[in-house]
């Protein structure tokens, strides 16, 4: 992978960069926070010291339908003005008009335009070539997206093209986990959907062990041909995944909860118990780990020098059944091992427990970490290689 390390002189060129600008935003369209934005920092301010001519910056923004008005880019643009003290200049229609001469451009939502993520190659492909023609450089800034043959991440395939600092930290870190770990090696899956099944049947190869929990664990141990009473079964990803969870059932390094914390409704005020995973009964979902696994798994991830942990161990957001996630979210933080979490919920939960500085990397990128953690290259930045 090519790093801004790696680019020849950027004076007097014009430099396109695609960053994750997708922020929270509120009805009205203004950002409620900029913490995406400050993330790119150091890239475009880097830039700019070099003294290139012209800085493009493109982003999606959430999901539009319609060209939705509070779905523009405008207000990311204001916001990043008054981040780096220089005005920022949104360009709209900018495929007709061509680009104003500005320094600091921002783009139209970059969805706006079908070409961003159509089905159609082609019409992908004309849309990548656009964008390509606005500039002699391109940087990318967006980790999230480059799991995804979106339009603007892949316009290497037409110029050259560069890792910026964020997208370079995340892919040497977790790359680094992966190819070259310190033993013990632990890795954490929970969360609450099957996808992250690929994972575990990934990680199992790597990690000394791998330590499964949140719905996923309840899901295994139904597969398993356990009651789990009306725990939060991913029914169908269970039987996609089929194949894997008999090869993930047979390893001897992938362990799954023996107790739980179940209640009797999905609440806060539910009533709640204790009980091994061989005695859930019907009407009773498991919402949490209980404490013997709990003690388990913590004594192992004290022992470990890399922690790899994706998908929250319970219902964190739930007073009663967020123990589990802060035990092992701190054993994480204290057990001194090159700690990498990923995941929305997960990064979420992490922040919630104030142990977000004492992690090695908080993944910004929730799809495109797990699927590295899954083994899989990732297209945006095979290509800037
Ligand atoms: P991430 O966003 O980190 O990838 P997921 O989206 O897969 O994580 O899962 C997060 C959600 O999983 C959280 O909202 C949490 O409440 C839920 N969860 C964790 N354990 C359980 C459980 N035992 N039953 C139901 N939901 C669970
Ligand atoms: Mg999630």
């Amino acid at each position: 992978m090519k790093t801004l390390k790696d680019a020849p002189s950027m004076k007097g060129k014009k430099v396109i960069v695609r960053v994750d600008f997708n922020v929270p935003m509120d009805e009205k369209g203004n950002v409620r926070s900029d913490k995406r934005i400050r993330f790119s920092l150091p890239t475009i301010e880097w830039l700019l010291k070099k003294g290139v001519s012209q800085l493009i910056l493109m982003t999606h923004i959430g999901r539009p339908k319609n060209n939705e008005p509070n779905l523009k880019t405008d207000k990311v643009a204001e916001k990043l003005g008054e981040l780096l003290k220089e005005k920022v200049v949104k360009v709209d229609n900018w495929g007709e008009n061509g680009l104003p001469s500005d320094k600091i451009v921002m783009l139209e939502n970059l969805r706006f335009n079908p070409g961003e993520k159509s089905k159609d190659e082609n019409e992908r492909e004309a849309f990548c070539k656009h964008l390509a023609s606005l500039a002699d450089f391109y940087v990318n800034e967006a980790f999230s997206n480059s799991h995804r043959k979106h339009a603007s991440m892949m316009l290497p395939k037409h110029m050259s093209g560069f890792a910026g600092f964020g997208v370079e930290k995340e892919v040497t870190q977790i790359t680094d986990a992966l190819k070259n770990p310190k033993h013990p090696m632990v890795a954490v899956i929970g969360g609450l959907k099957a996808d992250k099944l690929g994972a575990v049947a990934n990680l199992m190869n790597i990690a000394d062990d791998v330590l499964v929990a949140g719905a996923l664990a309840f899901t295994l141990l139904k597969a398993q041909g356990k009651n789990m009473g009306s725990s939060k079964i991913d029914d169908e990803g269970l039987q996609e995944m089929g194949d894997l969870v008999k090869v993930i059932n047979k390893a001897k390094n992938v362990y799954l909860p023996v107790d739980a914390v179940v209640a009797d409704r999905f609440a806060e005020d539910a009533n709640v118990k204790t009980v091994s995973v061989d005695q859930v009964e019907d009407g009773w979902m498991a919402l949490d780990l209980g404490p013997k696994t709990i003690g388990e798994y913590v004594a192992k991830i004290k022992n470990a020098k890399t922690v790899l942990w994706f998908g929250p161990i319970g219902v964190f957001e739930m007073e009663p059944f967020s123990h589990g996630t802060r035990m092992i979210g701190r054993a994480i933080a204290e057990s001194g091992a090159v700690s990498i979490v990923g995941g929305g919920d997960s990064a979420s939960a992490v922040e919630k427990l104030g142990l977000a500085d004492k992690m090695a990397l908080v993944s910004t990128g929730g799809g495109a970490s797990l699927e590295m953690i899954e083994g899989k290259e990732l297209p945006a930045i095979k290509i800037l290689s």
